[in-house]
């Protein structure tokens, strides 16, 4: 049994684990422990209080893959649901699809019977309100016409690693051997107004097969889609590489999108037979975290660096 994470997750590996532990999926597993952090106030970069997009509305994404089945379901932009990893799930199992957005994710949540909600706490739109504030970008007066205007002069908003990145990554090996991934997020804050990021697509920020392995992605979402990151990394195993050397090859893809740009990409990712890696392009002692049997707590660990330049 196996179960890794961004660092963010911390406060979900204990129940990550407990699943695990009892016999249960690893599905199971990656989604309640997800759902911690989209609980968590205090993580602004997922579920309730995560930081909102450019017109103050908090847009969430999220998936999950069963690498056993290799079903995944997804949602992106969903607003006024904070379990969007859920929403994500059903839609994996009761729909004939694999992603919902905007209105359809929402209606959808809805029929579920899921709670609606403000997912703006006012910690998170006071952030907000002080990186719009004091550009000279928005006529307060009313909605701005022209937001794309807007987005292009906020430019120096949307990168601001301080304030902008985050997202939550799981995944687990139970004890059947099976791979499942989590990934849940409130995306760039700042973003423009229906933009996704790598979290809701499959292959991109997300992709578990229970034959090879699993990766999940955190960081400059499109990046991880121009590179198709996640699927880069069991496809690589697939074609012979250990799970180290597909890791890093996944990030040599991404070079070309990384140089010149002040952005981070982190990955975790597991192999079939237990091994675990975890890469960054940051150069600020980010961490991971990781739990397997026989161990009587999850550890956090640096992440290996990998520079882009
Ligand atoms: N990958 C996320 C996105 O692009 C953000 C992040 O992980 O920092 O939406």
């Amino acid at each position: 049994m196996i179960v890794i994470a961004s660092s963010n997750g911390s406060i979900g590996m204990d129940a990550a684990w407990q699943i695990l532990a009892a016999g249960g999926s690893a599905l199971d597993a990656v989604e309640a422990a997800t759902r911690l952090v989209e609980d968590n106030p205090a993580d602004h970069s997922v579920g309730y209080g995560g930081y909102p997009n450019l017109l103050g509305q908090v847009e969430l994404d999220a998936s999950i893959m069963d690498g056993t089945s290799l079903r995944a379901g997804t949602v992106g932009a969903l607003r006024g649901y904070r379990y969007a990893i859920s929403v994500a799930r059903r839609v994996m199992d009761e729909l004939p699809h694999v992603m919902l957005v905007g209105e359809g994710a929402a209606r959808f949540a809805a029929e579920l019977g899921m709670a609606a909600e403000d997912l703006l706490t006012p910690e998170a739109a006071e952030t907000w309100r002080a990186g719009i504030e004091g550009r000279d970008m928005i006529d307060w007066a009313g909605i701005p016409e022209l937001v794309s205007a807007l987005l292009k002069r906020s430019a120096g908003l949307t990168s601001d690693p301080e304030h902008v990145t985050g997202t939550v990554n799981f995944i687990a090996q139970d004890n059947a051997g099976r791979i499942a991934s989590a990934v849940s997020t409130s995306g760039w804050a700042w973003k423009y107004p229906g933009r996704l990021g790598d979290s809701p697509i499959i292959g991109a920020g997300n992709y578990a097969d229970d034959r090879f392995g699993a990766a999940a992605c955190t960081g400059w979402g499109e990046a991880a889609i121009r590179a198709s990151t996640a699927r880069s990394v069991v496809l690589y195993l697939k074609c012979g590489r250990t799970l180290a050397e597909a890791a890093h090859e996944a990030f040599d893809d991404l070079r070309p999108i990384m140089r010149g740009t002040n952005n981070a990409m982190n990955l975790v990712a597991i192999d079939r037979a237990g091994n675990h890696v975890s890469l960054t392009t940051a150069d600020d002692e980010r961490t991971y975290v990781f739990r397997r049997d026989g161990m009587a707590n999850y550890d956090e660990l640096p992440r290996t660096l990998v520079a882009m330049e």
